[in-house]
């Protein structure tokens, strides 16, 4: 009997060899820089026991073992070269209206989690890609347009169930195995173990306002000045993603994309500065109910192959520091990746930063914006293609270092950050090491940034 045989005796999901149906649909990274990473088998599991018994198989066999949520991790995290635990089949969703408790599968996405949230009108700070699994978002944190007044995912946890590399499974939360519920707000997906179930504490949805404003790129300077400052200043209620891109066919946009817990006018008040700094080509700032503005914010991409390395900042950048973004686009390099490339500052802080930094893993609790720094390319364009775009994006993260500080997000990986524990960690990374020795100490989750 081979030992593939052997896993299929053990367990009751279905195992997929390359060249079975579904195997790359359930194997492929939704990044496609790693799409040549073929594992040697996937394994459909169909709820904990399986995922026990898979992990101990591959124990056995010395065989590396990955789970896969949403599949969306920037770096390609949920594929490797043995035993991939697809995740997706365990997705039940259940809302008690009477606690607002959810309790979601590990393998949840966050449309069908939107959608079951919607039927009780009820929500949490959830992502805004409706294929995004809930196991990566939430083990990494967790930011959501919500979470200057919401928080993050990760504040929303109550209890996580998690079966470990010796099989088994306990429930965690901040009376029980508390250490372990603490490395898993934040602390990063698929290092401890494989959560199968995630309870978080949803809250009524709010009213709320949307803005997507535009601006040409020659008032790039005088709108991102002022709406930091704006940002700066904004009441938790509003959240916003101030970018730059630039376009395949060369074009840049200034653009302002965000979401008020409150009334339109509110939300013109608070951008007028901007309108008034530069005439804007485009300003929708409307009412809609929760539901249609997470539609309406829904993050759309043309796919493809992608990197991101991100910094952060505690205040608005200086004029100098908008300098180096906006002239790093007139050298970007190109490509035939619709998406392009550009910078987003992420507005952070509001009760984020509410949360003492060793309360949970996650340890940005002091930034104001996180800075996004992203290029993309088609897998099928020339080598020379990548190595260009990612030379471009390492001069222009370097570059920032003048302004902004080497904290990074670890949902947003980054396989070439140099110290990756500090920059994705922070003063969290020693208590993060001592938690993966007591659970993990034979290290069966293993990755390149591993803890
Ligand atoms: C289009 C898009 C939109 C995004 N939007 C947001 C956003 O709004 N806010 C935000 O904060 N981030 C966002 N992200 C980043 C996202 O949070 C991370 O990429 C996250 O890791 C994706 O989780 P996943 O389960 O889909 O990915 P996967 O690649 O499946 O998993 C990522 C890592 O988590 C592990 N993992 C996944 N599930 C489990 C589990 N149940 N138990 C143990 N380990 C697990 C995997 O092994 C892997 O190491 C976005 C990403 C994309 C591509």
């Amino acid at each position: 009997m081979t030992r593939w045989n052997r896993l299929r005796g053990l367990v009751d999901g279905r195992l997929r060899l390359p060249g079975d149906t579904g195997f790359r649909a359930r194997s492929t990274p939704f990044n496609e820089r790693y799409r040549d990473v073929t594992p040697a088998a996937v394994l459909s599991v169909t709820g904990p026991a399986d995922v026990g018994r898979a992990i101990a198989w591959s124990r056995d066999c010395g065989v590396p073992v990955v789970a896969r949520g949403g599949g969306h991790g920037y770096a390609g995290g949920s594929v490797n070269s043995g035993l991939v635990l697809d995740l997706s089949g365990i997705d039940g969703v259940h809302v008690d209206p009477s606690t607002a408790l959810v309790t979601v599968g590990g393998g949840t996405r966050m449309r069908k989690l939107y959608s079951a949230l919607r039927a009780h009108e009820m929500t949490l700070p959830l992502g805004n890609s409706h294929d995004v699994g809930i196991g990566g978002l939430v083990l990494g944190g967790g930011v959501s347009v919500v979470s200057r007044a919401a928080g993050l995912t990760c504040d929303a946890l109550v209890s996580t169930d998690v079966v470990l590399a010796d099989g088994r499974t306990l429930t965690c939360s901040e009376t029980e195995n508390s250490d372990l519920f603490w490395a898993c707000r934040g602390g990063g997906g698929g290092n401890f173990g494989v959560n199968t179930s995630f309870t978080f504490q949803a809250r009524p949805v709010p009213a709320t306002s949307t803005c997507l404003v535009l601006w040409e790129r020659p008032h790039a300077i005088e709108v991102l000045a002022v709406m930091q400052e704006v940002m700066h200043r904004a009441p938790n209620e509003f959240s916003a993603r101030i970018g730059i891109s630039r376009s395949r066919d060369g074009d840049d946009v200034v653009s302002v994309i965000g979401q008020h817990l409150g009334p339109a006018h509110e939300l013109r008040e608070m951008l007028a500065p901007a309108l008034s700094v530069a005439p804007a080509t485009r300003a929708d700032i409307e009412d809609r109910t929760y539901w249609e503005a997470a539609d309406y914010l829904h993050h759309t991409t043309a796919g493809g192959a992608f990197a991101v390395r991100t910094r952060c900042t505690p205040g608005p950048l200086p004029e100098e520091g908008l300098r180096t973004i906006v002239s790093a686009l007139d050298k970007w390099p190109g490509s035939a990746n619709p998406d392009g490339a550009g910078v987003a500052l992420f507005t952070w802080g509001g009760v984020i930063n509410d949360v003492p930094v060793e309360e949970t893993a996650f340890p940005h609790r002091e930034a104001l914006f996180l800075i996004s720094m992203d290029t993309s390319w088609r897998p099928d364009e020339s080598p020379s293609v990548e190595r260009d775009n990612l030379e471009w994006l390492d001069a222009l993260y370097r570059n920032m270092g003048e302004f902004a500080t080497d904290a990074s997000y670890l949902n947003f990986s980054d396989p070439d950050l140099d110290d990756w524990r500090t920059a994705y960690h922070g003063p969290n990374a020693q208590r993060l090491a001592q938690v993966k020795r007591r659970y993990d100490p034979d290290r069966i989750f293993s990755f390149a940034q591993a803890i």
